[in-house]
């Protein structure tokens, strides 16, 4: 447990939660500030910040439970899809530094989700390419 960490309360009891789902590793509740009906978060019970720290283990738990939790939201809310989206830093506004995945489901009729549209422009495909290489050889 990390001290001064909101989501390490919620997983000790010390701060409630409207739980979802909880297993030996993960840990499931709405988000208090929901960006749509049934907007989600999952989290690793063990503290990680993020992609960078989260153990393989605790992250597979995650997205094995959120297989589970996508379901109960299609036959609870009937979504027209549901993005997930999860943040790594400050800047890209992570704001709460324990990992989570948020499912961010968008029922039918509501209005577009902002998280699941940008404006579509090509890349530079030589950028890419290099970038692709450099890359690849850091991951072979
Ligand atoms: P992020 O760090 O990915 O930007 O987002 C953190 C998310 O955690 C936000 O959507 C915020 O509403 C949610 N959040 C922050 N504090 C609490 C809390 O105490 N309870 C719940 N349920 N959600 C929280
Ligand atoms: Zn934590």
């Amino acid at each position: 447990m990390e001290e001064d960490c909101i989501f390490c309360k919620i997983v000790a009891g010390q701060i409630p939660c409207a739980k979802i789902y909880e297993d030996e590793k993960v840990l499931s509740f709405l988000d208090i500030n929901p960006i749509s009906e049934g907007h989600t978060l999952v989290i690793p019970k063990a503290h990680a910040e993020n992609l960078w720290e989260i153990a393989e283990g605790d992250l597979a738990a995650v997205h094995r439970a959120s297989k589970k939790i996508i379901q109960a939201m299609k036959e609870v809310l009937n979504p027209e899809g549901v993005a997930c989206l999860q943040l790594n830093g400050r800047g890209v506004n992570q704001v709460v530094m324990h990992y989570h995945l948020h499912l961010i489901p968008r029922v039918k009729g509501s209005d577009p989700l902002p998280v699941s549209s940008w404006e579509i422009k090509p890349g530079n495909q030589e950028v890419i390419g290099r970038l692709a290489e450099i890359l690849a050889a850091k991951l072979g």
